[in-house]
This record gives C-alpha cells, sequence and structure tokens, in this order.
C-alpha cells in the first residue's frame, strides 16, 4: 500500500512537473527510439529528502545505458519502468561519491532482479579495482545466492572498461557514445558523455565547470542535460556546512554557474538544455522559475527545469 501510493505521488509529480516543462510524459514519448529519463537531479553527495543523486538511463530500442550512479540508482530505475534485469551498459562520469556511490549496488541489484546477460562499464581509472574488490566485499551475498537460490555467477557478467582519453567509447547497432574530457578539479580524469541515437543525439555533462570541450562534444546535440549551480544561493548552502571555506571554493571553481550553462547550450547550438545535478538542491528560496530565467539570460532554446523522473 505504501509503495502503490508512493508510486502514485511520484507520478503525478513527474507528471506535473513535465507538464510545467512543456514536455508530454507517458505514451507520447514511447514513439521515441531514443528515450531519456532523469533518475536523480540533486548535486552533491548529502541525502536529500527533495531529490536523487544524480543518475540518468538512456534508453535506445528497450535497450539501458546507465549515466552515473548516485545513491538510489538501482531504485529510481524500477521507478522509471526499466527493470534494473536488462542493465546492458553503464558509465560513470567522474568518481566522485554522489555519481558512484551505487556503482557496485546497480551490478549486485541488477543481478539480483534476474540479471543474466553481460553488462559492460565504462570509467576513470579505477574502475576495474572497484568493480573487483566490490565483487570481493560481496563474495558471501553473491556465492549463497548463487548455492542457495540457483544463480548464474554475476562476476563473468561484468566487464569493466577504464577510460583514460577523450574520443568515441563505444559503438554498437545503436548509438555511438563518445567523450570528452571537462574541468572538474581536483578530479581527473573526469567526463561528458554523448549519445547519438538513430532519432536523436544526448549530452550528459557530468560534473564541470564551464569547459570548451563540452561546447565541442554538444554541438548541434538535440538535448544538453548540464550540471548547475546558483552561485548567490551557494553562501546560504555552506553556511550550513563546517568545512564551509573549502566547499565553496570546489563548488565555484569545480562546477558551472547556472548562467554559464545557458551560455554553453547556446555555443554548442543545441535544441533543449535540461538542467539537472541542482547546487543547491534544497534551498527553498530557489524556485524553478529562478532557474529558468537564469539559464535562459543568455540561452534561446528550450530550458527544462530537471526533476527525478522526469522523461524528455
Ligand atoms: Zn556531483
Ligand atoms: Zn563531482
Amino acid at each position: 500500500m505504501l509503495t502503490s501510493r508512493r508510486r502514485f505521488v511520484l507520478g503525478a509529480g513527474v507528471t506535473m512537473a513535465a507538464l510545467l516543462a512543456g514536455v508530454t510524459p507517458g505514451p507520447g514519448q514511447g514513439k521515441r527510439r531514443t528515450r531519456l529519463i532523469l533518475l536523480g537531479t540533486g548535486g552533491g553527495p548529502r541525502p536529500r529528502k527533495v531529490s536523487s543523486a544524480p543518475a540518468q538511463v538512456i534508453v535506445v530500442d528497450d535497450v539501458p545505458y546507465v549515466v552515473d550512479c548516485g545513491n538510489g540508482v538501482a531504485r529510481q530505475l524500477v521507478f522509471a519502468g526499466v527493470s534494473p534485469a536488462r542493465l546492458r551498459h553503464v558509465f560513470v562520469t567522474h568518481h566522485h561519491s554522489d555519481h558512484n556511490a551505487d556503482y557496485g549496488n546497480l551490478l549486485l541489484l541488477a543481478w539480483a532482479s534476474g540479471l543474466r546477460t553481460r553488462v559492460d562499464t565504462w570509467g576513470p581509472p579505477p574502475l576495474e579495482k572497484m568493480t573487483r574488490l566490490f565483487f570481493e566485499m560481496n563474495a558471501y551475498d553473491i556465492d549463497t545466492r548463487i548455492a542457495d537460490e540457483g544463480r548464474g555467477p554475476l562476476v563473468p557478467l561484468v566487464h569493466a572498461h577504464e577510460i583514460t582519453q577523450p574520443g568515441v567509447v563505444l559503438q554498437d547497432e545503436r548509438v555511438k557514445v563518445t567523450s570528452a574530457l571537462v574541468d572538474h578539479p581536483p578530479v581527473t580524469p573526469a567526463f561528458a558523455y554523448r549519445f547519438d541515437g538513430p532519432d536523436r543525439s544526448i549530452v550528459i555533462s557530468g560534473d564541470t565547470n564551464r569547459c570548451d570541450a563540452l561546447v565541442k562534444l554538444a554541438q548541434g546535440a538535440d538535448v544538453l542535460v548540464h550540471e548547475v549551480l546558483f552561485v548567490s544561493a551557494v553562501d546560504r548552502l555552506v553556511a550550513r556546512v563546517p568545512n564551509a571555506i573549502t566547499l565553496k571554493k570546489h563548488l565555484i571553481d569545480s562546477h558551472t554557474a547556472v548562467e554559464d550553462a545557458g551560455r554553453v547550450a547556446a555555443a554548442a547550438g543545441v535544441k533543449t538544455l535540461v538542467l539537472s545535478h541542482f547546487v543547491p538542491s534544497d534551498d527553498p528560496l530557489l524556485t524553478d522559475q529562478m532557474w529558468r530565467d537564469a539559464a535562459k539570460a543568455h540561452f534561446s532554446g528550450e530550458v527544462i527545469v530537471g526533476k527525478d523522473l522526469m522523461e524528455i
């Protein structure tokens, strides 16, 4: 009962948010071969009531390509109607915990949900070591389920690939994935990813300062999902934490002001800019209209204020 109530609330919220953003959710989206669903839109590692941690899924002809694995990604996939058992590719933009905390959990829980097929994972080093150590840490559960529930082994299904240079990451029969090195000190490398599907191109910025490599990667894309920071609200944000001064420096040096996300979208000539990875994401004084207006100051295309479980 609780679950169905929660589903209803989330469903209604998504519909309202999507309508406000000017997109048509639900059946109309199904005609697209390349779908984008935002799974988590709040930036930063601190768990929040209002939004899940960064993650999105691009679904091409029903095959899911997950980008980033913030806390809760497996459950958000379920809410989005994408079975974790169908997981095929996972991309990690960079190794901050708001983007990778549930990397291993996604693999484990997909397997627990019935995954029987190969999964390829892609991201900066030490992705291979993280994958290996995660399986080692969870060997008791994995071995128990194999023996007790008759499951096939998990470890041989997962193939981790470390990316150190920008360029084409993957090309299969559905999509071409290209990465760019973005500017997110001190984390290096940090990547943005572009997905060129059969009917749409979608770019995920990852975390970055305003960045020319991202402008180049996103050139002419249909959709750019860009991380955003509201500079005037950062002081209110950092006032609530003990590491305020260091945190403020990181936020300003390593992220993109929402006005600059508009500039990046304009310079890249994208059709739609989707704001996500909101910092702060739970400041009651910040409204959707404030985010939208700031992004539109330098960008005349469509601006969508991203919400968890919104399909674009
Ligand atoms: Zn982040
Ligand atoms: Zn980061």
